[in-house]
């Protein structure tokens, strides 16, 4: 049987607020424990939540940025449940009233195409506490620094169907939140956490399969890999005649595969019900409009932007618009060199390429945008060849100067000056008399290979820099073969 994959994905999605949903703790990332858990985020009785700005801001912002309705009205609710790292004994969360409804995102796949990927909704909640293992030989210790912190949970329609466009989905979003400046994204971190639910059904098929739900898969690596094996285990059971149960599975990546960690046949069993110490949010036309006049480019815009200004293709639109960083330099590279499609193959090849290698940010790269950029109207005004030009740019990373200086201290000026070349020219073939006479000797279509050995001669002795077909026209004309 061919089966087909569908995937939704819940993205809890941690706001880059200084204090908390709730409280005035602060939310710095690394903390000692229990140092940012004040008496709100401990459950002390009698303390009240009192709603952050800051957070319904960032949802506004990242419901327009996806063209979502946004709630006028939203609802923080009860989300009941035991967990010894949630004190309060519920979790406030929004259930019937998100802030944020349905919406479109676009994702952008390997071969260029683009895919419209629906949104299902988008609330607002607060963060857990960690339970802490490794530390406390037959105890669990309880850090609550997390506890309250601002998370928007992003929840897609089952419309993702592999891993490939998982990962898109997970990509774009990133690029989408960080250009928006609501989040860090910072996967390692937790900052950017997904929630998989995977069900197949026959190809062809219009009805849903029962899913099964990974929980907290955090890198775009292990999102791939927990869906190829869930595929996998899906798939097995269906052929051996099988049902799939209802559950909520945990990745293993040590392991490399999933484990139930416990079945969910009974959806809702959270008792939600309306935050009492919370008053409804209710936010205006004048409000969100505000809030819209402020967006920057986004990303999507930017690609787009970049296809029809600068002529690239979609492929190099998209990974040059993926951060705002990039893109920023990407674009002070072009205003420099003045040509979009150089600068656009320069900073994808040899930028990145030196960034991945080093496992530097762009924001920490040593040669600066404009330094490339002087480095590209170089070649671009024929002063050094494209393969020069590399060995400068790796000069430049080593802090040995700007290209001019480069290429002065060490004379790479590529010679295409005739004069100074025939002169060379005229010594070569005076060097080589012997290979002079093969040449007058050989049938005419010998000689254009054997005339190779005299370009070559010329190209040593000035160590590749002189201009290839200026030389290749010289030795004809002076030999008047
Ligand atoms: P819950 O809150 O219990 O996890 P939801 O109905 O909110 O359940 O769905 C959560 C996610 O599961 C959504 O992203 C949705 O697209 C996805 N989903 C729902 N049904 C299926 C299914 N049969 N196969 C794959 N994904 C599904
Ligand atoms: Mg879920």
């Amino acid at each position: 049987m061919q089966w087909e994959t569908v995937i939704g994905l819940e993205v809890h999605l941690q706001l880059a607020t200084r204090s908390k949903i709730f409280s005035g703790s602060a939310t710095t990332f690394g903390a000692e424990p229990n140092t940012q858990a004040s008496a709100v985020d401990l459950a002390m009785p009698g303390m009240l939540p009192v709603l952050n700005a800051q957070v319904v801001r960032y949802a506004v912002m990242f419901g327009l940025g996806i063209g979502a309705d946004i709630g006028r009205r939203s609802v923080f609710d009860r989300k009941n449940y035991f967990y010894p790292d949630l004190p309060k004994g519920y979790q406030i969360s929004q259930f019937e009233a998100p802030i944020v409804g349905k919406g479109t995102f676009e994702i952008q796949l390997e071969d260029g195409s683009t895919r419209d990927i629906g949104i299902t909704r988008a609330h607002l909640e607060e963060d857990a506490g960690k339970s802490l293992h490794e530390d406390f030989h037959g105890q669990t210790g309880i850090d609550l620094n997390r506890a309250g912190t601002p998370l928007l949970e992003i929840v897609s329609e089952p419309d993702l169907r592999n891993a490939a466009e998982a990962v898109a989905y997970l990509k774009a979003l990133h690029s989408l939140v960080t250009y928006l400046g609501i989040s860090d994204g910072n996967m390692a971190e937790g900052s950017m956490r997904c929630d998989i639910n995977i069900s197949l059904r026959p190809m062809g098929s219009q009805t849903l399969g029962t899913r099964a739900e990974i929980k907290n898969v955090n890198s775009f690596r292990f999102v791939e890999k927990a869906i190829r094996h869930e595929f996998e285990r899906q798939a097995d059971i269906l052929e051996n005649g099988g049902k799939v149960v209802q559950e909520t599975r945990l990745y293993d990546a040590d392991l490399d595969e999933t484990r139930s960690m416990r079945s969910k046949e009974v959806a809702n069993d959270y008792r939600y019900f309306p935050e009492p110490d919370l008053l409804p949010v209710v936010i205006d036309e004048q409000y969100i409009e505000a809030i819209r006049a402020e967006l920057p480019e986004l990303p999507t815009q930017k690609r787009h932007r970049f296809v029809t200004q600068y002529g690239l293709g979609n492929y190099d639109a998209n990974v040059l618009a993926d951060s705002r960083e990039l893109a920023d330099y990407f674009e002070a590279v072009v205003e420099r060199c003045g040509d979009p499609k150089i600068a656009a193959n320069w900073v994808q090849v040899e930028l990145l390429g030196l960034l991945n290698r080093s496992e530097l940010p762009i924001g920490e790269s040593p040669v600066s945008a404009a330094a490339l950029g002087a480095l590209i109207a170089r070649i671009l005004d024929n002063s050094i060849s494209g393969k020069i030009a590399k060995q400068v740019f790796e000069a430049m990373w080593q802090g040995e100067g700007s290209a001019d200086e480069i290429i002065d201290a060490r004379g790479l000026k590529q010679v295409s000056d005739s004069g100074e070349l025939e002169a060379m020219v005229d010594q070569v073939i005076t060097a080589n008399a012997g290979q002079v006479e093969q040449v007058l000797a050989a049938e005419e279509d010998r000689r254009t290979q054997l005339i190779g050995f005299f370009v070559w001669q010329v190209m040593q002795y000035t160590k590749g820099q002189a201009k290839q077909h200026i030389v290749k026209k010289k030795p004809v004309n002076n030999t008047k073969m």
